[in-house]
Formats: C-alpha cells, sequence, structure tokens
C-alpha cells in the first residue's frame, strides 16, 4: 500500500520561485501531490519553473504568475488567481527576498537602498499574509479531499536575524529581524482560525542570492569556517523543511523561528 502523499491535494503558492530556494520548493510540493502556484518578478524564470515542474512531475497542477511582492495589486491578483484556478489556498511560502550588493553598515547604506529591501523583503511579506488570511477563512473542510480548515504560511527570514555579523548588510538584516517578529504576533492573532505562521531561518545557502555576494575565494573563506558541517547548505535542504512546515506533519507548530542552518546559530568555534 503506497504511502500517502504529505500535501496531497493542497493548493500552495511559492513567491520567488524562480531560482534557488522557492524553485527547489516547487519542485517538493509538487512532488508531495500539491497543486503549485508558482510565483515570480522574474516571468521567464518563473515559466522556466512551472515548466520544469511539469517535466519532472507530468501528473501534478502547475502554473506560472509574475508577480512583484512589493505591490499589493500584484499579491491580491497572486491569490485571486490561485482559488480561481483551485478553488481554495491552503499553502502560503513568502520566500521571495532580496540581497542588495550596495546593502552596507549604518553609514554607508542609501535610504534608496534600505527602502527597496524593505519594500521586498517585509511589505512583500506583509502582502502576502493579509491575502493569504483573506483566503484561508474561506476554506472549508473537504474530507474526499483530505484537505482541513485554515492553512499554513511560511515566512523567509534568515539566520542574520538571530546572529550579529562583522560583514554589514544592515538593511537585510533589519528586515528579516521584521520577519522574525511579524510572524510571530500573526501566529498568536491566527491561531484560533487554524491558520499556522512560522518563519524559515535558512543558514548560508548555496543559491544565486549568497553565491553572487561571495564571488572570491577570501570571501567565501571568511565564511565557511562558521559552518559547523564544513559546506553552505543546498536549497533542497530547505525544501523538504518547507514540506514539513507546510504538512499536516507540523500541525501543532506554530510561531517558531525554524531554524535549518546546520548548527551555525549553536556555534562559538568551529572544529577546524
Ligand atoms: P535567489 O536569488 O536564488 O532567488 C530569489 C528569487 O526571488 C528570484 O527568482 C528573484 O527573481 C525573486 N524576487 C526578487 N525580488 C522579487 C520581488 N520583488 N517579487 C517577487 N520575486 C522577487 O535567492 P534564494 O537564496 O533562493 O533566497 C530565497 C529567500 O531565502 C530570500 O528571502 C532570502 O533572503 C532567503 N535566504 C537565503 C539565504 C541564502 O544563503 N541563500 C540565507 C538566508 C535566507
Amino acid at each position: 500500500m503506497s504511502a500517502r502523499l504529505r500535501l496531497a491535494n493542497k493548493v500552495t503558492i511559492v513567491t520567488g520561485a524562480g531560482s534557488g530556494i522557492g524553485l527547489e520548493t516547487s519542485l517538493q510540493f509538487a512532488a508531495e501531490g500539491a497543486r503549485v502556484v508558482l510565483s515570480d518578478i522574474n516571468e521567464a524564470a518563473v515559466t522556466a519553473a512551472a515548466k520544469l515542474v511539469a517535466e519532472r512531475f507530468p501528473t501534478s497542477e502547475a502554473i506560472a504568475v509574475k508577480c512583484d511582492v512589493s505591490k499589493e495589486a500584484d499579491i491580491k491578483n497572486l491569490v485571486d488567481t490561485a482559488v480561481a484556478k483551485f478553488g481554495r489556498l491552503d499553502v502560503l511560502f513568502n520566500n521571495a527576498g532580496i540581497m542588495h550588493p550596495a546593502d552596507d553598515d549604518a553609514v554607508a547604506t542609501e535610504e534608496k537602498i534600505w527602502d527597496l529591501t524593505q519594500a521586498i523583503n517585509v511589505k512583500g511579506v506583509w502582502w502576502g499574509c493579509k491575502y493569504a488570511v483573506l483566503a484561508m477563512r474561506n476554506n472549508k473542510a473537504d474530507a474526499a479531499l483530505g484537505l482541513g480548515i485554515g492553512g499554513s504560511v511560511i515566512n523567509v527570514a534568515s539566520f542574520v536575524a538571530k546572529l550579529g555579523a562583522a560583514t554589514p548588510q544592515l538593511a537585510y538584516t533589519a528586515s528579516k529581524g521584521a520577519v522574525l517578529a511579524m510572524t510571530r504576533e500573526l501566529a498568536m492573532i491566527h491561531a484560533r482560525e487554524g491558520i499556522r505562521f512560522n518563519s524559515l531561518c535558512p543558514g548560508p545557502i548555496r543559491t544565486p542570492l549568497l553565491m553572487d555576494f561571495l564571488n572570491t575565494p577570501e570571501k567565501l573563506n571568511r565564511r565557511m569556517i562558521h559552518n559547523p558541517m564544513g559546506r553552505f547548505g543546498e536549497a533542497v535542504e530547505q525544501a523538504k523543511a518547507v514540506v514539513f512546515l507546510a504538512s499536516d506533519d507540523s500541525s501543532y507548530v506554530n510561531g517558531t523561528d525554524f531554524m535549518v542552518d546546520g548548527g551555525l546559530h549553536a556555534c562559538y568555534v568551529t572544529s577546524e
């Protein structure tokens, strides 16, 4: 007898699905039986990502929607599209985020870099939460499809929201701290509606966002020595944690700062 897929029939949205963690999570969601709405500001990337999901999982249902998370109208359209196509929304993975190359310390960071970072990394998460709550409040239990009321929202923060670093990216770090605080409060406010909110705190992951920034051996090694496991993480390792938070396996997990960082947040000095 085959085991039931962990996200069978769940309607899911992934923001920033054109690359890195969002792309891997879209693939894992489809592998676990979810219906997936992939979205990204980069239309070509998200179209290619949805095509890849369809190729790898021919029986899956995946669509691509262009969406800039910093624009309320785009997020509303994204959630409306998901509900119009699939009838409900069970999971939102608020993953889209930027780490701007001109993000620096308190003196050098320009106001426009600060504002852009907060607009995408914080306001974008808020818009997503707002429209997810409005949609998830309408969810009725469906025994035939194995779907319940409420839903699960996973907001992407970062290990830098928990740890300071001597290589400053002040706007980014502040934005991710805001995601943690916002997510905790949402988790409490909506707990009795059955809508769970958790933050994912990835450690340093081998995706374009980080690797484009660590573009010299010196920059790379400066970080590597702090990794207890002696390597950066892989996007798929985040995706598997997101599947847990999205699924009913985590039905009593709410308001957490879910660390997936190879133990980095717990370390003082590594063995090498
Ligand atoms: P990535 O750069 O590989 O992918 C990010 C995706 O978001 C891209 O496809 C990009 O087009 C999209 N995007 C950017 N701005 C957008 C907007 N305004 N609206 C919609 N989509 C937009 O990055 P990643 O490493 O996969 O990062 C995903 C998330 O994980 C981010 O929130 C990031 O801050 C977080 N994170 C990453 C790391 C890491 O080491 N890579 C560590 C901690 C947290």
